[in-house]
């Protein structure tokens, strides 16, 4: 049978999943050198001979690198070692001088953690196997071919401002019995993987720039089945829709080839942008002896207990127990709770309400207006250009009769465009409403004399009719009149007020 959605294939297999996750730190320096790690500049500028992998440079170990990686294990419960080393992944890349890539092997700083995250109000539980430190590499160009790709390029260059920049890389153990739930939930996970490392501020964690990027791992097993299936790993993911479509366009490609008697090859593959489905990579058929020894040019990580159990006293109000907190203190039904929380906007509307908004404004400009905004941007609610903070001042200026609705859908439009702040962008579009009456009367008798017919309905008794000339004064003043006076003028100047 062919398998076109992920329902028929749960008919037949179990998918598992697991996620790789690679994090781009911010410390000002590398991870074993003091160049720094800002990024573009000239090629080859920010590098030495540590980072360049000359003879007898040798490498020390950043203390933030080491701090932020404890944190993140921390956030996502882990326990923390007392003592481990790193090691050399031994293989040859023309982006990495050294030969070796410095990473930690069988002695991760962080182990055997979890992260609990939430899909159509169920948990689940994603265990962590493992939080450790390592290297980014170099980047190599390919000049000359139509691709960009080393095939056919008539030479590479190579750029080693990138190399050494410290990398985390987060490893989750095989999370199995999600069924139809396996794409959200590997999305969830990320989403919330995310939230956790912004709020800790150890990375800008912007995966369309790749300091944040995920390899994920997925496998079918037979219903009923006592064993895993041959997993696929899928490279380089990089947006969070991405993480949901690789996993469910691997699923049902596996489904297809296991249903058709065929096996699947461990291998590497790439996710399509533009096609929502993966294409082969590298096989992993034969798996690649990196010869993993300990790196004896530095010297063992043994955080104190007592720095780890600082490191946690200080660590921030986390996202789940931050969106726990303005649940509560929200007060709204499990209903209205479970629309918010399927718009993505829980915690948006909750700190618009912190910054001092009535909860129905707020819900209403994030659940309304600006979720058709990012709908219509295809961006996430909370990837839109504007701020609760922002949000809260709109409602603030409507509630006090300095914006209308009209002017106020304005002003935030002015701040999606711009990201300014409300008042910069009133002054600088002049969103003012006019309550210069005569100017009002001015526009209400050009809008009775433009149109007799309705003017005489009001005077004969028909009030609806004024609809119509109270669109016309506000076309006329730009959506900048109020629109309640505006109705009282016409009415008062036709003799029914
Ligand atoms: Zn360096």
């Amino acid at each position: 049978m062919t398998f076109a959605t992920v329902e028929d294939v749960l008919a037949k297999y179990e998918p598992t999943f697991g996620l790789e996750t690679h994090v781009e730190l911010n410390t000002k320096s590398k991870m074993f050198c003091g160049c720094s790690t800002d990024f573009g500049g000239e090629p080859n500028t920010r590098t030495c001979p540590t980072c360049l992998g000359l003879p007898g440079a040798l490498p020390a170990v950043n203390a933030l690198a080491i701090e932020s990686t404890i944190k993140i294990g921390l956030a996502l419960n882990c326990s923390i070692a007392t003592w481990c080393r790193f090691a050399r992944k031994n293989y040859f890349y023309p982006d990495m001088p050294k030969n070796f890539q410095t990473s930690q092997y069988d002695e991760p700083l962080c182990f055997d953690g979890y992260l609990d995250v939430e899909v159509d109000g169920v948990t689940h539980r994603v265990g962590i196997e493992r939080v450790h430190m390592e290297e980014d590499t170099g980047k190599n160009t390919h000049v000359g071919g139509a691709t960009g790709r080393i095939h056919g390029a008539d030479y590479s260059l190579v750029d080693f401002n990138r190399a050494g920049i410290p990398l985390i890389e987060i490893v989750t153990k095989p999370v199995p019995g999600t069924g139809a739930l396996a794409p959200e939930v590997a999305k969830a996970y990320v989403t919330a993987l995310r939230d956790i490392l912004r709020t800790l501020g150890v990375s800008d964690v912007r995966m369309e720039q790749g300091s944040l990027r995920c390899d994920v791992n997925t496998s079918l097993a037979p219903l009923g089945a006592t064993e895993w299936g041959t997993r696929t790993e899928t490279k380089n993911v990089n947006s969070l829709r991405s993480v949901e479509r690789a996993v469910r366009s691997e699923m049902i490609r596996q489904a297809g080839l296991l249903d058709a008697g065929q096996r699947i090859l461990q291998e590497t593959r790439h996710f399509q942008e533009t096609t929502g489905e993966t294409r082969p990579g590298r096989s992993k058929e034969e798996a690649t002896d990196y010869r993993h020894f300990p790196e004896l040019d530095l010297v063992p990580v043994a955080p104190a207990p007592e720095w780890v159990e600082q490191i946690r006293a200080n660590l921030p109000e986390l996202p789940a127990a931050r969106r726990a907190r303005l649940v509560e203190s929200l007060g709204v039904s499990a209903d209205d709770l479970q629309q918010m929380s399927n718009a993505g906007v829980v915690e948006l509307v909750g700190e618009t309400v912190e910054a001092g908004a009535p909860v129905a404004e707020a819900r209403n400009w994030w659940q309304g207006y600006l979720t058709q905004q990012a709908n219509a941007k295809e961006v996430e609610t909370a990837e839109l250009n504007i701020t609760p903070a922002h949000v809260a001042r709109v409602i603030a200026l409507v509630a006090d009769g300095t914006l209308s609705t009209a002017l106020a859908r304005q002003a935030v439009d002015g701040v999606l465009e711009t990201g300014d702040d409300v008042d910069a962008v009133i002054a600088a579009k002049g969103l003012k409403k006019v309550s210069d009456t005569g100017a009002l009367e001015a526009a209400a008798d050009a809008a009775i004399a433009a149109d007799p017919d309705a003017a005489q309905k009001i005077r004969d008794g028909k009030v609806a009719a004024v609809g119509a000339l109270v669109g016309q004064v506000m076309k006329a003043t730009r959506g900048q009149a109020d629109a309640a006076a505006v109705r009282e003028i016409l009415l008062r100047k036709l003799g029914q007020a």
